[in-house]
């Protein structure tokens, strides 16, 4: 049985968004819905009329995700009529020319299709402010502009800052928004600051950067984003775990052996050198989605969904993370060396343009972690990311502990694994399950089997983009799928000590591009018995 649709289809939203009046109510969008199911009493969540300020949009982030993620947004009639969006870069440009970049931007990579007449309501609420990061005028020109949106798009003085920026300039854009007032929301109106991630490069200066931008804005209206978080699988974590009575009895020390999370990227450097070295695998990946995906799949459960039972949940998991004694047989890291990848031959890391010859920075890294708490005591919690690995491919697997006593001849069970949970966060994403299952025609042979359950089939619709999630969540004001500061700083907390051991051992160990990351990996797991799982 397939579920009522929350909010409209593509098309039919589009047709509600357009024929509805600048000035709108939530309420009034719905009712002027004409497929909305009568019996369906639930609001779909639409933000109320605010102004986005994007900072950055000229850079990748902004072309490739958030300008094609509002207008997603708007073609699914989620946008609040009067929505405008403003566009702050260092270019000489019109506002006719962040239009045109706008649109570009949406025809190449939005979700949904193209609309004329939803991209007609999105463009008439686009305007343009030319400035760089420490220019005060622009700031002065940009607070004006708003005003004046304000009273001719009725936006109420609601302002969301998206800093889609390089990360040394995030406290700048901050101090300039406190300096020209734009952080202090007037009486019945709100004012967000949204930050990219990397949130700081060790625990010192993310908490600089907390401090800086609290003393600019309330922690409530801080919005640091992880944009993991808004993955719908990611977030199908939480529902496989607590909407359900099947696995939270198994899940803990009792059955659990281990739990694998792994992103691997099959890509290099993309042309993010300039952002990449220095960097490396374990601060652009684990230090955020890996630690975060760790604290979903080992948290207690939450009293509610709301951001700050979520949130303290994660905490105490994160809390409780504990390194391994030994950070040289418990942790490993590499960087790629030329290899072949999808039948091309690529280059190493030290030969791509950008990178200093002599340059340290890992391009895969593993940890071997351990939570300190009655539930996970002694279950390893491997996790591994990488650049150049053998596919794309971003996945939770709890490992189950063997049967304690199987009533088969050996032969019959020789190649059964153990049984597995998989979340598959991208792609293809969905669950699996694997378990034994008697091979037909033998006696009692047992192999493992896939029980797959796979979103494109279950349902109807294609999942939102993450940033779409998020971005309506931040004009909402709802904060639950948005790392507090404490999770921030404790993430590094965990990561700071590895960093520092790693700085102290010189070149990480080659591993041919198009292969699963460096021997040392490997040796880490054999250490434990165990193999990484083949993706
Ligand atoms: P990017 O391509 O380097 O873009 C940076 C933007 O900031 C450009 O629009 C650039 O304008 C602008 N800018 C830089 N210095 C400026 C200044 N002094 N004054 C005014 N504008 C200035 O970076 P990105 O890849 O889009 O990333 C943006 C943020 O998102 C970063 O914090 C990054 O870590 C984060 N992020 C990116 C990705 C991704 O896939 N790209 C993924 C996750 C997180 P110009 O065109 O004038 O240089």
């Amino acid at each position: 049985m397939s579920e009522a649709p929350l909010e409209a289809p593509v098309e039919e939203a589009a047709v509600v968004a357009s024929s509805v009046a600048a000035t709108a109510t939530t309420e009034e969008v719905v009712a002027a819905n004409p497929l909305r199911d009568p019996r369906d009493k639930r609001l779909p969540r639409v933000a109320g009329p605010c102004v986005l300020v994007l900072f950055g949009v000229t850079g990748d982030l902004a072309k490739r995700k958030l300008l094609p993620a509002i207008y997603d947004l708007g073609n699914r009639g989620l946008l609040p009529p009067g929505f405008s969006l403003v566009g702050f870069a260092r270019r000489d440009w019109q506002h006719q020319d962040f239009r045109q970049l706008t649109h570009d931007a949406v025809k190449e990579h939005a979700r949904t299709p193209f609309r004329e007449e939803v991209w007609k309501q999105l463009s008439e609420g686009i305007h343009f402010v030319p400035g760089e990061f420490t220019d005060d005028g622009a700031f002065d020109a940009l607070a004006m502009a708003l005003k004046e949106i304000d009273q001719t798009r009725g936006t109420g003085g609601n302002y969301a800052f998206y800093l889609s920026v390089p990360p040394k300039f995030f406290p700048v854009v901050v101090q300039q928004l406190k300096r020209t007032g734009l952080a202090d929301a007037p009486d019945g109106s709100w004012r967000r600051v949204v930050i990219e991630k990397p949130f700081g490069h060790d625990l010192k200066s993310a908490h600089e950067l907390n401090e800086t931008t609290n003393e600019a804005f309330p922690e409530s209206s801080i919005f640091r984003i992880d944009h993991y978080l808004g993955k719908e699988t990611v977030q199908n974590i939480m529902a496989l775990r607590f909407a359900n009575n099947l696995y939270e009895p198994i899940w803990n020390r009792s059955y659990v052996d281990h739990v694998q999370i792994t992103m691997a990227e099959d890509i290099g450097l993309a042309g993010r050198a300039g952002y990449y070295d220095g960097i490396g695998a374990a601060r652009d990946v684990i230090q955020n989605h890996l630690l975060q995906l760790l604290a979903l799949v080992a948290m207690e459960d939450p009293t509610s969904f709301d951001a700050n039972s979520l949130r303290r949940e994660k905490e105490k998991v994160l809390k409780a993370v504990r390194l391994p004694a030994d950070l040289a047989t418990g942790t490993a890291r590499g960087k790629y060396a030329a290899g072949w990848q999808g039948g091309e031959k690529v280059v190493g890391y030290l030969e791509e343009e950008g990178i200093p010859a002599d340059s340290t920075t890992e391009t895969y890294a593993a940890l071997k972690l351990e939570i300190a708490n009655r539930r996970w005591a002694g279950v390893p919690f491997y996790l591994r990311t990488g650049k150049r690995l053998g596919r794309r491919v971003t996945e939770v697997a709890v490992v189950f502990q063997r049967a304690p006593h199987l009533p088969f001849s050996k032969d019959d069970t020789e190649i059964l694994g153990q049984n597995a949970l998989v979340v598959r966060v991208q792609p293809d994403e969905g669950i699996t399950v694997r378990f034994g299952s008697k091979v037909p025609g033998t006696a009692m042979e047992v192999r493992d089997v896939s029980m797959d359950f796979a979103y494109g089939e279950s349902f109807m619709e294609s999942s939102p983009e993450a940033y779409e999630r998020l971005l309506l969540d931040v004009m909402i004001g709802d904060p639950p799928l948005f790392p507090h500061q404490r999770e921030v700083e404790l993430s590094w907390k965990i990561l700071d000590p590895v960093e520092e051991f790693w700085a102290t051992q010189g070149q990480p160990e080659d591993y041919p591009s198009g292969t699963w990351g460096p021997p040392s990996a490997d040796a880490m797991m054999a250490r434990d018995g165990r193999t990484w799982r083949r993706l």
